[in-house]
């Protein structure tokens, strides 16, 4: 932690390392190779195609898209090119000092000035190439009360895109969405869309009858593809990526793990991968981008790293994809790592039959549920932003034994109203109708919290108390112990309908519920240590040449913190963009170098 030395200030060399030759089979070549197809990988490649590179992108799985295609494809634009339209305003210097604030000295200035400064130029290139973007301007940043926070519209959604320019058999090769991301367990919902329903807004039921009907009279898609035409969210972007990426004709191989990095003369020069069942070597004229995600398969690197307990089938990211690999080969080349234990962390829950956890964003701040410890006490502001809420929950393990897992309880009343995880509100799926399976699996419930709190293991009385103590908050709007609904973020995701506090509603109508929650993530923030322009950086600070890297195989821009919805996908995105004009000789400049501290 902490290795910010250098940090490729102006002016830092590319150091050329004396190492061994190695020989290369010259049998494939290519100016750049990409390696991952995440959201920074694809936009990386597309970029460079334009600037007239010769690409490759290998991925290591069967699918296009890696966690990037089953996310909610958010991404955290300051002052971006929509917000006049939604009459907001923003600022680089607000901007800045916000991350600035947020990153916590653990992200160099001018990583910082890159990203708020680049990523508006980022997101009008999505639109030039077919992927637009417009701004969300109720979802506020999530430290509202920092200095230089918005109350919206930074976060931007992607416009929903049509599968018919990617085509039916195309679309079978992008990774598909969570379960939870659908409606019916067939339609695709946008951001906008999903707001609306939970909020309970009055045309909520028109978007849904309207997403419904869209669906079933598309015939002629439908003929071809079980898979909804329209898509959204990580959806939209990856298969508007995947279009841009096919339409310029840059090769793809799937199924193809990196294994290393050729290192020649000092300057990483090329790739092996494992193709078919053996070792191939590509040569990268100009550079290799890595953009092969985190760590968060890999159960050794957990646990060598992060905080514990610790387990792999926690995190809400595809199996098999994401097992540290790029970051690995990235520090056999020289590279240093940064921000290791740290993760995009966010509760998760256990469906069975599911191939990976489902993570609770939402469910989690809507008004008549807790969360609480083996003690029965509540340890934190359910409604505040997801990874403060894992580290809640760490914290409270260390000190109680008892919030690993921790349970989210709720009454009769939130069943009926709002989904939580996989089920459905109780009005439009009642527990009669609910797989039998769930019951004491996904879910628990009885008449008493007594018997509850019996079932799961909670101490009763604290169960009880804690169930009383929100009843009397809920009256009276205010939250004594963690301030829920105190600010515009908790808000976002509250009801409307509930007064005085839209996240608070009284936890006493029998039956009750519980569900059991685990510190889960959407992916590691820790990896290849990288300057402004997404050059990998080797202990001493100095650039490795030939070798960047993006998204969760770098540490993050962020540092620790999450500033807003879109906080991963933007800077992957952003510092493509960056790494493909350094290494086509056009760097992007920094404007307000006068905001930048001294190096550190
Ligand atoms: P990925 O998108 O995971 O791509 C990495 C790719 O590299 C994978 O396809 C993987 O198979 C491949 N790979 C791994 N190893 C190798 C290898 N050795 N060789 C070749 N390829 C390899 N973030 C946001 O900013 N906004 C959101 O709205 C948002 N919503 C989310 C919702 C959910 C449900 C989840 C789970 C996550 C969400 N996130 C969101 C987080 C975000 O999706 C990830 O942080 C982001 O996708 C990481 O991008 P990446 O390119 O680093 O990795």
């Amino acid at each position: 932690e902490g290795v910010l030395s250098g940090f490729g200030r102006p002016g830092a060399t590319e150091v050329q390392r004396p190492r061994p030759r190695l020989m290369m089979n010259n049998d494939k070549a290519y100016d750049l190779v990409v390696v991952g197809s995440g959201a920074g990988a694809l936009l990386g490649a597309i970029r460079a195609a334009d600037e007239g590179l010769s690409v490759l992108v290998v991925e290591k799985t069967p699918l296009v898209g890696g966690t990037s295609a089953i996310s909610g494809g958010g991404i955290w634009i300051p002052d971006n090119p929509d917000l006049p339209r939604v009459g907001i305003k923003d600022s680089i210097d607000a901007a800045f000092r916000y991350v600035k604030t947020c990153a916590r000295g653990l992200a160099s200035d001018e990583r910082i000035l890159a990203y708020v400064e680049t990523a508006r130029q980022m997101v009008r290139y999505l639109g030039e190439i077919g992927v637009p973007y417009r701004s969300m301007p109720l979802y506020a940043d999530y430290y509202p009360s920092l200095d230089g926070a918005l109350p919206g519209g930074r976060t931007m959604d992607p416009r929903d895109f049509n599968a018919g320019k990617l085509g039916a058999q195309a679309l079978e090769s992008l990774r598909p969405t969570n379960p939870g991301q659908l409606i019916f367990g067939r339609m695709n919902i946008n951001a906008f869309e999903a707001r609306s329903m939970l909020a309970r807004e009055r045309k909520a039921k028109f978007v849904l009858a309207w997403i419904m009907l869209r669906y079933f009279i598309d015939y002629p898609w439908r003929n071809k593809s079980r898979r909804d035409r329209r898509l959204t969210g990580g959806q939209a972007l990856t298969g508007g990526l995947f279009t841009a990426l096919r339409q310029r004709k840059i090769d793809l191989w799937l199924e193809s793990p990196l294994q290393s990095l050729v290192v020649d003369g000092g300057r990483v020069a090329g790739v092996i991968v494992q193709r078919g069942g053996q070792a191939s070597t590509v040569r990268a004229n100009k550079a290799v981008l890595l953009a092969a995600g985190g760590f968060e398969r890999n159960q050794a690197m957990r646990e060598e790293h992060l905080p514990k307990p610790t387990d792999q089938t926690w995190t809400a990211t595809p199996p098999g994809g994401n097992t540290g690999d790029a970051i690995r080969a990235g520090a056999q080349a020289g590279g240093a790592l940064h921000l290791m234990a740290h993760t995009w962390g966010v509760p998760t829950l256990e469906v069975p039959k599911e191939e990976k956890f489902r993570p609770l964003f939402v469910e989690r701040s809507l008004p008549g549920c807790m969360v609480v410890n083996a003690r029965g006490e509540r340890f934190l502001n359910e409604s505040g932003p997801y990874p403060e809420f894992q580290q809640a929950m760490f914290a409270n393990h260390a000190a109680t034994g008892g919030a690993v897992p921790a349970w989210i309880v709720f009454d009769a009343d939130f069943r009926a109203k709002y989904p939580i995880g996989p089920l459905m509100p109780a009005s439009a799926v009642p527990d009669s109708k609910m797989r039998r399976s769930w019951l004491n699996t996904v879910y628990w419930k009885a008449d008493t919290l007594a018997e509850l709190a019996a079932q799961i293991g909670v101490d009763a009385a604290g169960l009880q108390a804690s169930a009383a103590k929100m009843t009397d908050f809920a009256r009276t709007g205010k939250d004594l112990d963690f301030d829920r609904g105190g600010n515009v973020f908790d808000r976002y995701y509250g009801d409307d309908h509930v007064k005085p506090n839209p996240n608070l509603a009284p936890i006493a109508k029998a039956p009750f519920y519980a569900m059991k929650l685990f510190p889960g993530d959407i992916g590691t923030k820790g990896g290849l240590l990288t300057d402004r322009d997404a050059r990998v950086l080797d202990a001493q600070g100095q650039a490795i040449a030939g070798l960047y890297c993006v998204g969760n195989n770098s540490a993050s821009v962020m540092g620790p913190a999450y500033p807003g919805a879109g906080s991963t996908l933007g800077p992957a995105m952003t510092f493509a963009i960056r790494a493909v004009a350094h290494m086509v000789g056009k760097p992007i400049p920094l404007q307000r170098t006068d905001l930048l501290g001294p190096a550190t």
